[in-house]
């Protein structure tokens, strides 16, 4: 097999990395992790899903993660300021949360020398693709970076990422991550398996 480039794979989450980092993988790509963190609350739980990322780091023998430090508090100022904490969840505080997100995978992927940047996002159904893709390369190119535009949902992507995070026994959060999300988790829409 052909050895590809360096890519980062921004990870949202351990479930939802499952199957780009076994695909890119099994591609050649020399794949490198980055996890934010900082958008989810409460602390016990990052912990709970920082605990679930190093299981698959493990499982991947030790596939390279980068972790930014968990400061909720950024998160939470940068939302404020731009007055985005009363949004719906899929709203503007969800375009401004896959910014802080990308541009931090971005500066680590410029850090370990990786040509690539892609996410992991995308794999969620419940998560508007064109928006991550359009935010993506956007911020790819002002980092001099090449966009690898993956929508991993496609080919039954999301349903394999169930399989394997069940098979590797990996914590399958509930919730997207923020405080708001948190609380509208009981919402109708919730309930209606939109979360
Ligand atoms: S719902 Fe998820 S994507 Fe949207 S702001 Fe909260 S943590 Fe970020």
């Amino acid at each position: 097999m052909v050895q590809k480039s360096a890519l980062m794979l921004h990870i949202c989450c351990a479930p939802d990395a499952t199957v780009p980092v076994e695909d890119l993988t099994a591609e050649g790509w020399q794949v490198a992790g980055f996890f934010y963190g900082s958008n989810i609350q409460p602390v016990e739980e990052y912990r709970l899903r920082l605990g679930a990322l190093h299981k698959l780091m493990d499982y991947h023998n030790g596939l390279p993660v980068e972790e930014a430090p968990y400061a909720p508090d950024v998160w939470l100022s940068h939302m404020l300021r731009l007055g985005l904490m009363e949004e719906p969840e899929g709203g503007a505080r969800c375009t401004a949360c896959f910014e802080l997100q990308l541009e931090a995978a971005a500066r680590a992927a410029i850090r370990l020398g990786c040509s690539h940047l892609c996410t992991s996002l995308t794999i969620s159904p419940h998560k508007d693709a064109a928006r991550i893709t359009s935010i993506g390369e956007r911020i790819a190119e002002e980092n001099s970076l090449t966009w690898e535009p993956r929508i991993w949902r496609k080919k039954n992507g999301f349903l394999r990422s169930i399989r394997a995070s069940k098979e590797l026994g990996l914590y399958r959060q509930n919730y997207c991550g923020c405080m708001p999300s948190l609380l509208g988790r009981e919402s109708p829409a919730a309930r209606q398996g939109r979360l």
